[in-house]
């Protein structure tokens, strides 16, 4: 029975200490020592998707769902939620600003795809949103089928397109793809014809309902979002997902998710 309970406890010793070792060396990355030593965590995050990363256009500040989790990850880097410098990105801009380091985190409505991961390190996902469509409600479609023939804006590098082609080859109709490199630009070419649907994750598409469109029932391609880092700052991409595992076990992840009306 004592030879039980020393092995045991030698068990539980041994395992702590891989832990706490592991911890220590994530923390000792020099990518998180490098955060640390500039005292500012540098986050790409969306300012034209309201509730995830939306600037007011008033006060000019950044604020959103998104934010709030760039905060926790500053809090627990650099011991004050409040050492941030946010950039705006969008889908294009996102990958490169992390490519050569003028971003440590991009937290801005960035889907975990297969392809992706073989380019960045993303954290398990925080939210998980649908690909949807906005129409003008003049021609009175309800869903992609009467988009048969029709043009679709979707943005460049996103995964909308594929998301619509997939539904269109499963309803067995033609769409014609037009990219466009921002979402105010898909607007702008839905308001004047030169496209017939404007696809994006619903999120997005929210912010840009007006009293002439409507957003189709219609939710394709599940899209997960994560926090995506540079692909060789392992170290950081490890206390990042620690970091939003501990926020989902605690509840506070879908206390945001509430806070934000984002369900
Ligand atoms: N979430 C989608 C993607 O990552 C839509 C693009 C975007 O986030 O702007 O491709």
């Amino acid at each position: 029975m004592k030879k039980w309970i020393s092995i045991c406890a030698i068990l539980v010793l041994s395992g702590s200490f891989l832990v706490i070792s592991s911890l220590a060396a994530t923390n000792d990355a020099p990518e998180v020592k490098a955060i640390k030593d500039r005292g500012v965590l540098k986050v790409g995050v969306k300012v034209d998707v309201p509730n995830f990363g939306y600037r007011d256009p008033k006060t000019n500040k950044i604020d959103g769902f998104e934010i709030e989790i760039a905060r926790v990850i500053a809090q627990k880097i650099l011991g004050n939620k409040n050492k941030l410098a946010l950039q705006g990105v969008t889908a294009k801009t996102r990958g490169p600003l992390l490519d050569n380091n003028e971003l440590d985190l991009v937290i801005a409505t960035f889907t975990i795809t297969e392809e992706r991961k073989l380019s960045y390190n993303f954290s398990d996902p925080y939210f998980t949103d649908g690909v949807g469509l906005l129409v003008k409600k003049k021609p009175g479609y309800k869903s992609l089928k009467d988009l048969d023939g029709k043009k679709i804006g979707v943005a460049q590098s996103a995964t909308s397109r594929a998301a619509v082609q997939a539904e269109a080859d499963k309803l067995g109709i033609k769409v014609e793809f037009l990219e466009f490199a921002t979402y105010p630009e898909i607007k702008a070419a839905l308001d004047s014809g030169r496209v017939d649907g404007f696809s994006v994750d619903v999120a997005i598409l929210s912010g840009y309902v007006d009293k002439s469109t409507v957003i189709l029932p219609e939710r394709f391609s599940p899209q997960n979002y994560g926090v995506a880092s540079k692909k060789s700052n392992e170290g950081l991409a490890a206390l990042v997902n620690e970091t939003i595992v501990g926020l989902k076990n605690s509840g506070q992840l879908d206390k945001l998710i509430k806070k934000w009306k984002l369900k």
